[in-house]
């Protein structure tokens, strides 16, 4: 796990490896999260790089895991994440 700046609005994050051999901008934070395969409408990256669907949780006892948000869900500039291909 590699530790960054987001270009766009300069945050903290993380790059996560994952399986396909790709790395996903993730928020520097772990969080909390509940997974949820078929009705969760936010998306976890876990420290092995898989994607779940999940809803976020802040009470530690209810959490599946923790995992790491996708900085593209959280960052206030991502439409320039979708615009540029070399990020
Ligand atoms: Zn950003």
């Amino acid at each position: 796990m590699r530790a960054g700046t987001c270009k766009s609005c300069g945050a903290a994050i993380v790059w996560i490896p994952t399986p396909g051999g790709k790395a996903m901008p993730c928020d520097a934070a772990p969080a909390y999260y509940i997974a949820k395969p078929k009705s969760g409408s936010k998306r976890i990256v876990t420290p092995n790089g898989e994607v779940l669907a999940c809803e976020y949780t802040e009470d530690p006892h209810r959490a599946t895991g923790t995992g790491f948000i996708p900085h593209w869900a959280t960052c206030p500039q991502a439409d320039r994440h979708r615009r540029r291909k070399n990020g």
